[in-house]
């Protein structure tokens, strides 16, 4: 689709996505709440900052949204004027790990208005938003996924259409109760390891040439936890955030979800026991590292 494109939420994820779709040669108007992300945006060749983001949502044909959840879209949305103020035949384009139901319920609701609706979150973390290799995963009517495949294109290695209005956010949701629980088997596996007299470092090497391997002991346990850095960039709130989305759409689809349950329980125990905006990779912190040497 070829139009204005405009994009809201820099943070962590989206301006380093807006960097990518600058650098491709794309015209971008681009919003944050925050000044210094605002400030930024603004250095970025091909990008112009607009001053308020009904003035970029009036002007572009394919909004696309990097906000930390459905709260914040559906405000933007409903309350304050954002789905009033884009034009018929626009598009918008969730990118954000928003809520499945409520996706489904704005696609709906912008249908009615003539504004159709994209649910394409990412899954790879800030390195792979940085080098444009994102695994995204799609929810939406074929017709208005093909309009911005293009675009998606700059942003992600893999891009897989999963269904109907929802499905990327749900499937998304999903992934992460499966990655959140790797990194919890990890860090009480690591800890445990550790209180036996075996280094966690040699302890992580067996995991990674053994049937334990997953996403936590390949690219996490040495990056961000070993080392005491605890910052891949993805904020323990928002793994919650995507936890409590799994668990709340198994209960309302009736879904046996006993595990979920007791996974985001600790994550939440972790998320109260650590200081606010800690890292997700934090959780060693909380089951490892320090739970291990408080005896
Ligand atoms: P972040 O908190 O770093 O960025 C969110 C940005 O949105 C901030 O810059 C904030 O100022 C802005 N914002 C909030 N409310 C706004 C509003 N009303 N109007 C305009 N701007 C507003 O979050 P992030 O880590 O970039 O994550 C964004 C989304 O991507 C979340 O849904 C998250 O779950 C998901 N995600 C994050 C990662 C990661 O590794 N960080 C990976 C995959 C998916």
């Amino acid at each position: 689709m070829s139009g204005a494109i405009g994009f809201v939420g820099l943070g962590q994820m989206g301006m380093p996505m807006l960097a990518n779709l600058a650098a491709k040669g794309r015209t971008i108007r681009a919003f944050d709440l925050s000044e210094p992300a605002r400030v930024s945006a603004a250095a970025l060749d091909n990008v112009q900052v607009a001053g308020t983001i009904l003035e970029l949502a009036r002007e572009t044909d394919v909004l696309i949204l990097m906000l930390p959840d459905s709260t914040v879209v559906d405000r933007l949305l409903w309350n304050e004027g954002v789905a009033d103020a884009l034009r018929p035949g626009s598009l918008i384009v969730d990118m954000g790990s928003s809520h499945p139901m409520n996706t489904r319920a704005n696609a709906r609701r912008l249908a009615a208005l003539g504004v159709g609706l994209v649910d394409a979150p990412v899954s790879g973390g800030v390195k792979r938003a940085v080098s444009a290799t994102l695994s995204i995963m799609i929810g939406g009517e074929t017709a208005d996924v093909e309009k911005v495949r293009s675009i998606l294109s700059d942003l992600g290695a893999t891009l897989v259409h999963v269904g109907a209005s929802g499905s990327g956010h749900a499937i998304k949701a999903l992934n992460n109760f499966v990655s959140a629980s790797g990194m919890a088997a990890t860090c009480e596996a690591l800890a445990a390891a550790e209180r036996f007299g075996i280094d966690p470092s040699i302890a992580n090497q067996v995991f990674n040439s053994s049937t334990g391997k997953n996403n936590t002991t390949e690219n996490k346990v040495e990056a961000f936890m070993l080392n005491g850095r605890f910052d891949s960039g993805f904020a323990m709130s928002l793994m919650c955030k995507d936890l409590r989305t799994a668990r709340s759409l198994m209960q309302a689809i009736d879904a046996k979800h006993a595990f979920a349950d007791c996974c985001t329980r600790l994550w939440e125990a972790a998320e109260s026991a650590l200081p606010r905006g800690a890292d997700h990779t934090a959780l060693y912190r909380y089951v490892g590292r320090d739970a291990a040497n408080d005896d």
